[in-house]
Parts: structure tokens; sequence; C-alpha cells
């Protein structure tokens, strides 16, 4: 049987593409044989399987076959190397693992710059109609996820905040922060 460790690279382009031979080849029987690609110098990595070649009889040459399979794009952002989408399992979209990443990275601050403006109009008005604070409190059920709960308040006390923590039946009472609005 081949090797747990064996490794085979291949160039495409100027690129350098190595491969080893997936875990999950190994661990589940009938998987067949999966590598994992990498281009050298570049985050990120990709997958192609062929089931239909059991890990007991996979050759050298098999994972050799396989990883030419992978072809190489120009990322569309930089032309730095990436994965061809249409050739193994990426959710890159033929960009480079760092535009990917950059791009998420930006979605996410994003995000984040939406939702601070929209609590901070959300503060606003509720200091219109008079509260004077907003609690962030976590919720810890006693099964299933953790989630965040924003409440307005006249006031808040300890007291109050504590009463509805229990009634979410929150595990935890004391995973607060209170701000004056
Ligand atoms: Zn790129």
């Amino acid at each position: 049987m081949i090797s747990r460790n064996f490794q085979c690279s291949a160039t495409s382009g100027d690129a350098v593409l190595t491969a080893e031979i997936s875990p999950c080849s190994f661990m589940y029987p009938g998987y067949g044989l999966q590598l994992t690609v990498k281009i050298e110098g570049s985050g990120g990595n990709t997958i192609v399987q062929k089931k239909e070649i059991a890990i007991e009889n996979a050759t050298e040459d098999d994972c050799k076959a396989l990883l030419d399979t992978v072809q190489i794009v120009p990322c569309k952002s930089c032309s730095k190397p990436a994965f061809d989408p249409a050739t193994c399992r990426t959710n890159r979209d033929g960009e480079c693992n760092e535009c990917f990443m950059d791009a998420l990275n930006a979605e996410y601050e994003k995000a984040r710059q939406e939702s601070d403006e929209k609590l901070k109009r959300d503060d606003a008005k509720n200091k219109k109609q008079g509260y004077t604070h907003r609690v962030m409190a976590w919720v810890h059920p006693p099964q299933g996820e953790d989630y965040q709960l924003v409440m307005y308040m006249q006031n808040a006390t300890e007291q109050e905040i504590v009463k509805v923590l229990k009634r979410k039946k929150s595990t935890v009472t004391n995973d607060y922060q209170i701000i004056v609005l």
C-alpha cells in the first residue's frame, strides 16, 4: 500500500503544486484516493478525488496523474497563480488565497461597520424615548448556542437584568455589559 507520507509535486507555468494524500483516504473505507493540493508560497489548498481508485490499490503514478488534473489560472484580481475552479474543489472562484481572504475581511469589516452604525441609530432613537442604558447580555441556555440580547432600559439595575436573564433560562446571569446612552 502507498505510504501515508507520499508527496508529489508538479509545475504549472510559474506555479509549483505540491500534493499529499488526504488523511480521509486512509480513515474511511471506500473513500478512494483524494489529494490535498497546495500552491507553493500561497495559503489555502484544494482537494481532488478519484473515488474509483481504492487507497489499497493506489500507486504513486495514480497520485501524479490526479495531481496533473488540477489546473492553474491567473488570479482574476492580482494574476498570481490560483486554482482553476473548473478542475478542483475550491470556493475561491478563480481568485488566489490572498485576494480571497482580503475580500472576506473587507466584507466582514463592512458588516461590522453597518451593525455599529445601526446600534448608534438605535441608541439615539431609544434615548429620545427616555431610555438611559443599553444592556448587552449573553444568554447561556442549558442546551444549544449562547446568544446575545440587546435591551434598552431605564436606570438599569443588576436585579432587573438578572431577572430577565433568569426568565430566558440563562445558566449564567452575570455575563452582561451596561452602556450609558
Ligand atoms: Zn490574487
